[in-house]
């Protein structure tokens, strides 16, 4: 067998907007994971647009997609004591996998920030990838899957370049992945918004290809178990 190359994509802290995207996703065929924590399900605050999805929607709403976890309350891997990390990494996994019906497999870190307290407890429960923010600009599997960066944001500067070169590319020397990230607000609020039709571009742009498999982060890294 021939090597592949696999697109993803995964969205972080379960707002409102994430709706927006799923549907958007199915439009063009694609998958992906959304990072959720359990312990802000329903929240809203006052002055900006990042309202998070209820916990009875949870389910529904996700469905077809993967869920992962994203830290109970988004606590700060770097700030934290490791009691509370641990209790953040481990409540969000068991509350999520109970929520959705599956084991929960993936971890994206707040902030991005891993630490090795982090990883070590990620092992712990199971957990086979956990994603960092930083853009890598790079198509290959990570050496470390708990070290995990995403090729780029969807709305970095060279998200495009890097699509074109990701079509263009020819997976001859192992697997090639990309994956993008980002938050579903950022489509519609802050000092980061992105062109109304951003996401619909790239969609467009990537999807409906026989060379790329659409799957979610999970799936790409359990690729060889299918
Ligand atoms: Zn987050």
């Amino acid at each position: 067998m021939g090597c592949k190359k696999y697109f993803t994509l995964s969205f972080d802290d379960g707002v409102e907007q994430d709706k927006k995207i799923i549907a958007l996703m199915k439009r063009y065929g694609l998958h992906g994971t959304f990072n959720l924590n359990s312990g802000l399900f329903g929240y809203r605050p006052k002055l900006f647009n990042i309202n998070r999805i209820p916990k009875d929607e949870i389910k529904q709403v996700y469905e077809g997609f993967e869920v992962a976890s994203h830290g109970a309350r988004h606590e700060n891997p770097r700030t934290v004591s490791r009691r509370r990390l641990e209790a953040s990494i481990a409540e969000d996994i068991e509350e999520l996998s109970g929520l959705v019906g599956y084991r929960v497999k993936g971890h994206a870190y707040p902030y991005g920030f891993h630490t090795a307290a982090g990883e070590e407890c990620l092992r712990g429960h199971g957990v086979l990838y956990a994603r960092r923010i930083r853009g890598s600009g790079s198509f290959l599997f990570p050496a470390n899957p708990y070290r995990y960066d995403p090729t780029c944001w969807f709305n970095a500067k060279n998200v495009f370049r890097l699509i074109d070169g990701f079509i263009q590319a020819r997976p001859e020397n192992g697997d090639l992945l990309f994956m993008m990230w980002g938050h579903g607000y950022e489509m519609d609020y802050g000092l980061r918004k992105c062109p109304e039709d951003q996401l619909e571009r790239i969609f467009s742009k990537i999807a409906g290809r026989s060379d790329i498999v659409y799957c979610s982060n999970k799936e790409a890294f359990e690729r060889d178990l299918q």
